[in-house]
């Protein structure tokens, strides 16, 4: 990507000038999302340079073999691949017998892109000159609604700039598609129901194996100069998967005509043909009623909605600003929360790499932006995902040797199965279990509702406090409880013993596991009876769980006063980043993997993370010396990394480096610091960011039901203003160098503390 090609704006993220070298990179940047389908930003129209085609429905994916010969007992069967879905958009166009590709044109002048963050409404348009030297100007809009989830909507508009034009154009819906990282060449879709009535194509498709069943439709239609409907009828092709209607239309030197298509999917599964069509005939039908404009306002009125609820505005910094907006959009193009068997893909809808599987990520950092953000039923459902998949996660522990209700949640999964097959991961970097129990407890802290913990998350907090108590060994020599053979959330370790932050963690589950039970117990004592009965369980276990956690070792170096992120930390070659030359860097792709095992590198925050998590267990002054030893070995490799670095150097009021680590993590693509946004968007980490903001900047916390505040602004800027979501209130909040406003719009008052 070039350096610097995105305009900085407040509310827009703007391209101009068409550089095919940045084809890739726009697909991503310009990505769009309604949680039920996105998309990479593909042209409409036919395009033969450079690109990476991506169109994905949320929770659609095909379990691909892991064929790999060094099996080991435990792999899962399936890799999760999030699919490539039919294409909607295709508008191929031929002026004048010439077929419109940017890579072929004559020259391609004014082109420009444009997201509207504010509004949802992508725009693109450009002056084309094709071979015959005959000009045209397209302007074009699209937008997935976020009303109608089914909905996506392009208006695309021609204009002669030169001579008459004769266009033929052939919308597609296109079945051909294949993902880019596919492996083994295996389709993945078979279609089984072509729709071609008049203007209005569907290929009805199933995914292979996991059966999802889908279909994705178009309806095109034409509007003149005047805006006004041609009512023509189309003729049809199909070409194996790919669908087309073709119209015709004669353009008049200096006029336009448009193309406005409705297209998008719909699930059906278990429905007739007849059904199927039906539904989306009625996605089609009701979009047409209500007409471009109506379209368009809505998209504008939902987008408005969520800014309501969610804006950042930043003084004196438009990239800061820009940044900040551009991670709030992207996640709630992401997940919007209406579905509980949705989640959220560390690259969304944006990317194949890592595709749209659950990771620990979802806890760890995306839940405390809906829970701020979204009604308190959005941060609900992501945990009930994990509730429902709690029998996959007790067969998943089972599979492994673990007995008696104990659940190892997947490190990557999408049904609830562990989805990932690399040993030192699957089996060891266990400590995502604590990062499931720990977002009961968030979610409790900050919305103060029990119902849940008391409950169904109690049901999770059991299963995950038994896996604990069996994955610990007693250690003779040390007299205490140890956890060997373990992966940190640094994975430039693997197969140690004693990580810190997994010790930690695993204490704190069994503790909190008990004394949610004993909660419940005080609380409604028959409906403790009936959980304990319902999973098996006596005092004796809980019990046998605070033993344990008050037994557990937590390796710690009383010279320098820190907690060692695993046994024998210090016995290595203790050379900081600031010794690595800038050709090494990253290490990931500069170094062998044995030798990021023996240095001391920190790919992303471990005790750090720690300290992020449990924050009210440590003083200021144990976190200023695990901050300041462990920080210059962080190679920051790992786009979840400098949010934390950022949250905990503003707790320790060193403002240049939180300010630095923020920019990192706001425009990691942006900016495209590891180079790599052709691939797809950071969508997890833009939840990081947003906590670097609001916890770091507005050092907002929430202890004992009581919001608190603790503001220091970077010192470029000039004001801080965010939004959030509080227990049925929102509040506004204004941060300058002068002091902190709050603003509590309704009449029921908030104890605040500053
Ligand atoms: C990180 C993990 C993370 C995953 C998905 C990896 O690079 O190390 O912590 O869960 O990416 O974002």
């Amino acid at each position: 990507m070039i350096k610097g090609h995105y305009i900085a704006d407040p509310w827009k993220i703007i391209e101009k000038g068409f550089h095919s070298q940045n084809v890739k990179a726009s697909e991503s940047l310009f990505s769009l999302g309604n949680g039920f389908m996105g998309q990479r930003n593909n042209f409409e129209e036919n395009y033969s340079g450079d690109h990476f085609q991506g169109s994905y429905i949320g929770g659609v994916y095909y379990p691909d073999k892991t064929r790999v010969g060094w099996w080991k007992n435990g792999y899962p069967e399936f890799f999760a691949k999030v699919l490539n879905a039919p294409s909607w958009i295709g508008i191929d166009l031929t002026i004048n017998g010439l077929q419109l590709d940017l890579n072929q044109c004559s020259k391609v002048e004014h082109f420009e892109r444009e997201l509207d963050m504010q509004t949802g409404l992508y725009k693109r348009s450009f002056i084309a000159t094709l071979s015959d030297q005959n000009k045209i100007r397209v302007t074009a809009t699209r937008f997935l609604s976020m009303e109608s989830p089914s909905l996506g909507v392009i208006h695309y508009q021609i204009e002669a700039l030169g001579a008459a034009c004769e266009l033929q154009l052939a919308s597609t819906v296109s079945g051909a598609v294949k993902n880019e990282d596919t492996n083994w060449d295996d389709p993945f879709w078979q279609h089984s129901d072509v729709i071609l009535e008049n203007n209005f194509i569907g290929l009805r498709s199933q995914t292979l194996k996991s059966n999802f069943d889908v279909l994705t439709f178009a309806k095109t239609s034409l509007l003149n100069h005047k805006g006004e409907p041609e009512h023509q009828s189309a003729t049809h092709a199909q070409n194996d998967a790919v669908l087309s209607s073709h119209l015709t239309y004669q353009l008049a030197p200096g006029k336009t005509v448009t193309i406005l298509k409705f297209g998008g999917y719909v699930k059906v599964d278990g429905q007739s043909n007849k059904e199927a069509r039906d539904l989306a005939k009625q996605v089609v039908d009701q979009a047409q009623a209500k007409g471009y404009q109506k379209l368009v306002e809505e998209q504008k009125a939902a987008w408005a909605a969520i800014w309501q609820r969610a804006d950042i505005t930043i003084k004196g910094d438009v990239e800061a600003q820009q940044a900040i907006r551009f991670n709030i959009f992207q996640l709630n193009q992401t997940y919007t929360g209406k579905d509980s068997s949705l989640n959220i893909g560390p690259k969304g809808f944006t990317g194949e790499k890592y595709g749209g599987s659950t990771y620990w990520d979802t806890e760890a950092y995306c839940l405390p932006f809906y829970l701020a953000t979204q009604p308190q039923q959005v941060a609900l459902n992501l945990l009930t995902y994990r509730y429902n998949q709690l029998p996959q996660a007790i067969a998943n522990a089972t599979k492994l040797g673990f007995s008696k209700g104990a659940a190892l949640y997947p490190m990557v999964t999408m049904n609830g199965e562990e989805c990932h097959n690399e040993w030192e991961i699957t089996f060891e970097e266990i400590h995502r279990n604590t990062a499931i129990a720990f977002a009961i407890f968030n979610y409790e802290r900050y919305t103060g509702d029990a119902s849940y913990t008391l409950s169904k998350g109690l049901e999770v907090l059991i299963a995950i406090a038994r896996f604990w108590q069996q994955r610990v060994s007693f250690s003779q020599p040390k007299q205490q409880y140890v956890i060997l053979g373990v992966t940190g959330p640094n994975e430039y370790e693997n197969n140690v013993n004693n990580n810190w932050y997994t010790n930690y963690g695993a204490k704190w589950c069994l503790n909190y596991a008990a004394k949610t039970f004993e909660k419940l117990q005080e609380k409604d004592a028959q409906q403790a009876t009936q959980i304990a009965q319902k999973i098996d369980l006596n005092l004796d276990e809980v019990n046998s769980w605070k033993a344990t956690a008050k037994n557990l070792y937590l390796p710690y170096d009383a010279d320098k006063k820190i907690y060692l992120q695993q046994d024998g930390f210090l016995e290595k070659e203790l050379l900081t980043v600031a010794e690595l030359s800038a050709e090494e860097r990253p290490i990931n792709q500069h170094w062998s993997w044995d030798r990021i095992l023996r240095s001391p590198y920190i790919k992303q925050a471990d005790v750090l993370q720690g300290f992020y998590f449990f924050e009210s267990d440590f003083s200021k002054e144990s976190l200023q010396h695990n901050f300041e030893f462990y920080e210059p070995f962080t190679v920051h490799e790992s786009s979840l990394s400098p949010c934390i670095h950022a949250i905990l150097a503003a707790r320790l009021g060193k403002m240049e480096a939180a300010y630095a680590f923020y920019l990192r993590t706001a425009r990691l693509d942006l900016d495209d610091y590891n180079r790599e946004v052709h691939e797809g968007l950071h969508i997890t980490s833009m939840a990081g960011t947003w906590l670097s903001v609001v916890e770091g900047f507005g050092g907002m916390r929430v202890k004992d039901g009581v919001l608190h505040f603790k503001p220091q602004l970077p010192s470029v800027w000039e004001a801080l203003q965010f939004k959030i979501n509080f227990r049925g209130h929102v509040i506004g909040v204004q941060i300058d160098p002068k002091g902190i406003t709050l603003d509590n719009p309704s009449e029921i008052p908030v104890v605040v503390e500053h």
